[in-house]
């Protein structure tokens, strides 16, 4: 059984710097038996941070229309029957179950916010420059400021196919992004800047490990690591190769549009134009 002190005691050998803000992604289940559940493991976070965001991800408010643009990844008027299932956006619906208990303990807990976007939202606590960073346009904005204010990414017993921050460098790199559409109260939503499949980001731990403070707590393995950093290394593993980190799934329709929009840029540029 993980213990409140068990946590507190090891995030603390992480030395995480309480004045600079964090991202974090968990998986609670990670742990092993944790007392307290997600609570003890939020409270042991927030003894060693101040202000702190984590993904508040709302798939289920996407639709798919009949029509959009070229090379999406989508299969234009498949939704018929899922489109009936979508939820409308709403400010306090709970986050995806693929975010993790712990980002919906966040999002719940007295005083924390949530940023505006119908499907990538993320919830935070005395966060609000980073939260009101973001735009239907620029998702990942957040992460810009994260970055001006030397934040970290902190893992929790996830690895880097939960790393958001990723998609901020796919999209600081011109890796080739989607748009998707949200349902809200307001209407249908057109959400472009959508990213790419991060099933492939594994492949980023050659490049993280030696910038990545690691420990292991109960059964997981909790890694921290500074955005800025982070970001610089991955934006020039991408722009050497824009192949980098794709997943070899080849039925996967992201991965695919982002390998033809690399093997085919003039036609991409001609779509655009
Ligand atoms: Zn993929």
């Amino acid at each position: 059984m993980v213990s409140y002190r068990d946590l507190v005691t090891g995030l603390r050998q992480l030395r995480l710097n309480p004045q600079r803000p964090v991202i974090a992604h968990a998986s609670l289940s990670a742990f092993g038996d944790v007392r307290g559940g997600p609570d003890t493991l939020l409270g042991a976070i927030l003894m060693n941070v101040d202000s702190l965001v984590m993904p508040t991800h709302t798939y289920s408010t996407m639709l798919i229309p009949e029509s959009g643009p070229e090379h999406n990844a989508l299969q234009y008027g498949s939704g018929r029957d899922y489109n009936g299932n979508a939820e409308f956006y709403k400010y306090d619906m709970p986050a995806d179950r693929l975010m993790g208990i712990v980002s919906e303990t966040l999002r719940r807990r007295p005083g924390a916010r949530r940023s505006m976007h119908p499907i990538l939202s993320l919830a935070g606590v005395n966060a609000a420059s980073i939260l009101d960073a973001q735009t239907l346009e620029e998702p990942f904005a957040p992460f810009s400021v994260l970055e001006e204010m030397d934040g970290s990414v902190l893992l929790l017993g996830v690895d880097h196919t939960k790393n958001t921050a990723i998609h901020y460098a796919e999209r600081l790199a011109g890796r080739k992004s989607f748009t998707r559409w949200a349902l809200t109260r307001a209407g249908v939503r057109e959400c472009p800047g959508f990213p790419g499949c991060s099933d492939g980001f594994w492949q980023v731990k050659q490049y993280l490990d030696p910038l990545s403070q690691q420990i292991a707590m109960g059964d997981a393995v909790v890694s921290t690591i500074r955005l800025q950093p982070m970001l610089e290394l991955l934006v020039n593993v991408l722009r050497k190769d824009p192949l980098a980190l794709l997943c070899d799934n080849p039925d996967c329709e992201r991965c695919e549009a982002v390998r033809r929009s690399v093997n085919a840029p003039a036609e991409t540029d001609i779509a655009i134009a």
